[in-house]
């Protein structure tokens, strides 16, 4: 299946700048896979350095006009209903979804219904957060304002593009940014079908700008613009620091969302029952390229070797196949991501594979299958428990005691989800603050969670929040106002 099998309401071979659809300035265009097939789904624009300029000088007439002194509430109407609008398109956004990024369809729904709910969300909240007053010496009137910053800068990875789109440039358009969107080169369909989506819900023209491109040419050429007044970037810790270290030279603030090696915690006296299909749904999701996948499975030694069992026998039934198919498991989004994932089990330095799915019958020749893999006898410090695999892998571990625990699930460089199983509930309370991650999810684990729960890492996982209200603090700047009137 092609672009042309679906009924396009956009034209993917164009930017969107200042309101204008157009090509990128060089004309030139990139050539999107569709990874369940190996074939060419669509031409998307090459932008470069030129187009981002355009972008981020159309954003501050955006910002500084109609976008920007709109009233709150009427912000928060047009993203509402560019909610409603996405949910009317759900259908043809999560076929969108699956072709441009492999996931099984279901996924790709559940993503399109986040991002309506994203903007719903946001669409809400565009008028509820509110300055303060300080009490400060006789005579005077002092209080807050959280102002937009102005221009936005939004760098986000192929895994979750409706996701990612929804809280972080959902979450800066309602504070009444302007924003600048590179969606990455493997897989941005729905970065500019929503751009189409928003223009046809009434956003002003410049508020939000598309331009796709590859990373090292249109995502540095943005992540380096003197324009740019904060920047979002979510995908690889390395490509973390480049930004990072590019924002420096401008003295940008930068929220960056990176990998992780998240743990789920499951002690002898955790409902069994409720916690597998979390155990392993939470490692095959899209493949296991996601952010906050639970690559690893600390298990405490009394129930290690039922719980491994049990997890082999959900690992033996796992199919893969093509994202339309919709089996448990699309395939991995690229040739070069199955060769990373693939170059992963070729050296288990000591682990054993216990069980793998299988790749449905016939599938078509191009396309990028992985068997999900469980593996375990892999020690803490072997780099298939340390490093993000970003596949379908996950590393199962033993543990004595809640110390072992705790030591285990830190001991990696990253932190941004955590899952504890346990009925005792000082154990959970304990747990919650002893492990050093982002989130922590007891009897429960929601890669994320939904849209109202705050998201983000610690050490390698990056630093600030996005989702939720707590998003909108680092999309705004607090201006300190002190009056005095005697
Ligand atoms: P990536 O870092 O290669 O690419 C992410 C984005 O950065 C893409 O748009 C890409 O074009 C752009 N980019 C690449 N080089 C750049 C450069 N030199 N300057 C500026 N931009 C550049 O990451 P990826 O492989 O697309 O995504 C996978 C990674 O993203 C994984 O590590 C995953 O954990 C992470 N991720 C994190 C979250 C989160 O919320 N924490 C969510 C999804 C993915």
């Amino acid at each position: 299946m092609t672009t042309s099998d679906l009924d396009l309401f956009f034209d993917p071979s164009r930017c969107f700048i200042g309101g204008e659809w157009v090509l990128a300035n060089g004309q030139e265009t990139l050539p999107l896979e569709n990874p369940s097939t190996g074939e060419i789904l669509a031409h998307i624009p090459r932008g470069r350095a030129a187009d981002i300029d355009a972008a981020v000088v159309a954003a501050p007439a955006a910002h500084h006009g109609e976008w920007g002194r709109m009233p709150a509430a009427e912000r928060g109407r047009i993203l509402a209903r560019i909610g409603h609008k996405v949910l009317e398109r759900v259908d043809d956004l999560a076929r969108l979804e699956a072709l441009d990024v492999g996931k099984p369809l279901r996924q790709a729904r559940a993503d399109a219904l986040a991002l309506a709910r994203y903007m719903e969300f946001y669409g809400g909240a565009a008028d509820k957060l509110m300055g303060e007053t300080i009490p400060y010496q006789a005579g005077y009137t002092v209080y807050t304002l959280r102002e937009p910053h102005g221009v936005t800068g939004h760098i986000i990875p192929w895994n979750y593009p409706m996701q990612v789109i929804g809280r972080s440039v959902g979450g800066a358009l309602c504070m009444g940014n302007a924003a600048v969107l590179k969606p990455a080169e493997e897989a941005c369909l729905t970065a500019i079908a929503f751009a189409a989506i928003a223009e046809e819900a009434g956003l002003p023209r410049g508020a939000l700008n598309v331009v796709p491109g590859l990373g090292e040419e249109a995502g540095a050429a943005l992540s380096v613009h003197p324009g740019v007044n904060h920047l979002s970037f979510t995908g690889s810790v390395g490509v973390g620091m480049l930004v990072q270290q590019a924002a420096a030279r401008n003295v940008v603030p930068v929220t960056l969302e990176l990998g992780g090696k998240s743990p789920q915690l499951v002690f002898a006296d955790a409902d069994l029952q409720r916690a597998l299909p979390f155990l392993v749904n939470a490692g095959i999701q899209n493949a296991g390229q996601t952010c906050s996948a639970a690559s690893r499975i600390l298990v405490q030694r009394p129930v290690y070797e039922a719980v491994l069992e049990r997890l082999a026998e959900r690992y033996r039934a796992l199919e893969v196949g093509p994202a339309m198919a919709d089996l448990d498991v699309g395939p991995l989004v690229s040739a070069r991501q199955h060769e990373i994932v693939s170059g992963f089990l070729a050296d288990l330095g000591g682990a054993r594979i216990v069980a793998r799915g299988h790749v449905a019958d016939s599938v078509p020749a191009g396309g990028h299958y992985f068997a999900p893999a469980l593996v375990a006898g892999a020690d803490p410090g072997n780099r298939l428990a340390q490093d993000e695999i970003f596949g379908p892998v996950q590393v199962v571990i033993p543990f004595d005691d809640e110390a072992d625990a705790v030591r285990i699930a830190n001991g990696t460089d990253y932190g941004l989800v955590a899952g504890i199983w346990t009925a005792d509930g000082a154990r959970q309370m304990r747990l919650a603050r002893a492990i050093r991650s982002g989130q922590v999810f007891i009897n429960n684990y929601g890669a994320g969670g939904g849209v109202e729960l705050p998201f983000g890492g610690t050490g390698r996982s990056g630093h600030g929040r996005e989702k939720g209200l707590e998003a909108l603090y680092g999309f705004s700047v607090l201006k300190t106002v002190a009056a005095w009137h005697g």
